[in-house]
């Protein structure tokens, strides 16, 4: 099986996607993989009621990531209460050992503190990475452990910077199917990388595979 997009908005069904919601619209479609977090551009839901819920609704195996969370200078709550969102964020994708998707607009500082502080062992992915190559850089000094995603918009250069094991693709809120993002991509880095992407992304969602064969049970 493949699993090629590691985030979009899309309804289900997205068999090759990871779909990306927020804890109280959580409602599984049984073969369907989820993330779950709450974004930063919606400050109403960074209740302590709602962090509890996700906590207690990202166990489902549906669930493979925990997020969209992070950090936005642009835009959203006041940067103090978005790093109390994020930051408890992290600690539910420690606790329950799925990895964060991280939203990050001119935080990158932020974003490489914090994992230079908390020492997660669970892996980042930076979704949407349109960053400079110099972003790449202190990224990956600041932890190996950072994934790089990108959809529609990025910086060719910075593509040719992540190493080939840390490359993601989504599709995030665009139009365009996967298969063209990645067509993309592979037009600029001189290869296929559809096979890449795949295995990246099922490396790092490990409850994908078992996931998509399961029946739920629903008792
Ligand atoms: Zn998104």
């Amino acid at each position: 099986m493949m699993i090629l997009d590691c985030h979009t908005h899309r309804m289900p069904p997205q068999p090759q996607a990871v779909i990306c919601v927020s804890p109280a619209c959580f409602s599984p479609v049984a073969g369907q993989s989820y993330s779950l977090g709450i974004h930063p551009w919606n400050p109403e839901e960074a209740t302590p009621e709602n962090l509890d819920l996700l906590l207690t609704v990202a166990r489902a195996p549906e669930v493979v990531a925990i997020g969209e969370a992070g950090v936005d200078a642009l835009r959203g709550a006041p940067l103090y209460q978005q790093a109390l969102t994020f930051r408890r964020q992290i600690e539910i994708s420690e606790q329950l050992e799925k990895p964060l998707v991280i939203h990050d607009v001119k935080a990158h500082d932020t974003v490489a503190g914090l994992r230079r502080d908390f020492r997660p062992r669970q892996p980042w992915i930076l979704h949407g990475f349109r960053a400079k190559p110099s972003v790449v850089e202190m990224m990956l000094k600041a932890s190996p452990d950072f994934y790089f995603s990108f959809g529609e918009k990025w910086n060719p250069d910075s593509l040719r910077a992540v190493p080939r094991d840390r490359l993601l693709a989504e599709t995030d809120e665009s139009a365009l199917p996967i298969e063209e993002i990645i067509a993309r991509i592979s037009n600029i880095l001189g290869e296929d990388v559809t096979s890449t992407i795949s295995a990246n992304t099922l490396r790092l969602f490990r409850g994908v595979e078992s996931t998509s064969y399961t029946v739920r049970n629903l008792t």
